[in-house]
């Protein structure tokens, strides 16, 4: 059986796994603040004690743990195994070694992954996109991770950046978007442009049962609970649900231009609204890509929730570990 460490570096914890990579179980999982504050040296520290402590607790030893991946939140340079640009962790983080940092911290080879990254192999190995060869992910949260296997490969493109699928263009004049550009599919579809739908449609003093289920409180407006309203009949809360799928409807019709994917994947915590959300990306893509066969692709939601990461990226160290 072969072990690796799957290791979510997140803004708030930091997270490791072992994970057994033939199987894709999570044999022993541990979970610690980042105290991302302390500043990149404070934190590989932390991460490289966190390792060498979740081998210990699980009565491993280090020589059964093949190496180390770590999904980042971010811009990487994977041939010099650097982080470039980490906006959610303070001091973004520009060309910090962190591969050979906890390499030479833990004595065990480690490789990188941007986070969606490593949750789209993750799904793609053992979770919604076992099977297939070509597979978009969405990732819906605060804002919109992607990521793409293409021909039964992960594909990084430059530097690992390639499949921000939140960053295609929906209207080039569009709503301003996080990353700096202007009409990403972030910018009409992430949670907080869901949630931002609702807070207009109470605000304007529509007829909405949203403003109940808040108590008229505009910030506790989430799209959880314009789901609930939606789940219950509410036409306003069904009807942002078929803006925003119609949105990602769009986007994916690109992507199955380009790529000719046989599953889409949508994740993230926005996925929890399941059909209200798959059903117009469904209808979307179907009346929208003419060129490729549309029926055959398959739109569903992620299978492995918040272990995707761990288990995609601790796949992914295996491999880039076996390759050397
Ligand atoms: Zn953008």
């Amino acid at each position: 059986m072969k072990k690796c460490i799957g290791c979510d570096l997140g803004g708030t914890n930091l997270r490791a796994a072992i994970v057994n990579v033939e199987s894709g179980d999570v044999l022993y999982q541990m979970s610690i603040p980042t105290l991302a504050r302390e500043g990149h040296d404070a934190v590989m520290g932390r991460m490289a004690d966190l390792f060498l402590q979740v081998i210990q607790s699980a009565g491993m030893q280090k020589d059964e743990i093949g190496s180390i991946g770590i999904g980042v939140p971010g811009v990487l340079d994977l041939e010099n195994g650097e982080t470039l640009f980490l906006p959610n962790l303070p001091g973004t983080w520009p060309h910090v070694p962190l591969r050979d940092t906890i390499t030479r911290l833990t004595g065990l080879p480690t490789a990188l992954l941007n986070d969606v990254r490593s949750i789209t192999n993750g799904e793609w190995r053992f979770g919604a996109g076992r099977g297939v060869d070509t597979v978009a992910v969405f990732a819906i949260g605060t804002g919109i991770g992607g990521g793409l296997i293409v021909n039964g490969q992960l594909h990084l493109g430059i530097g690992g950046t390639g499949g921000e699928l939140g960053h295609t263009m929906i209207d080039f004049n569009g709503p301003r978007c996080g990353c700096g550009n202007d009409g990403c599919l972030e910018a009409y579809a992430s949670g907080p442009a869901i949630a931002a739908m609702g807070m207009k449609a109470v605000s304007q003093g529509r007829t909405t049962s949203i403003a109940e289920l808040c108590d008229y409180d505009l910030n506790r407006i989430t799209p959880k609970l314009i789901a609930k309203a939606a789940e219950a009949g509410d036409e306003i809360a069904k009807e942002i649900y078929e803006k925003a799928g119609f949105y990602l409807g769009i986007a994916a019709a690109s992507i199955c231009a380009s790529i000719g994917p046989r599953r889409i994947i949508i994740g993230g915590g926005v996925a929890q609204a399941g059909e209200l959300l798959l059903g117009p990306i469904r209808r979307t893509i179907r009346e929208r890509v003419y060129v490729m066969p549309v029926e055959q692709v398959e739109v569903v939601q992620s299978q492995l929730s918040d272990n995707a990461g761990v288990i995609g990226v601790a796949c992914w160290a295996a491999l880039t570990n076996d390759r050397k």
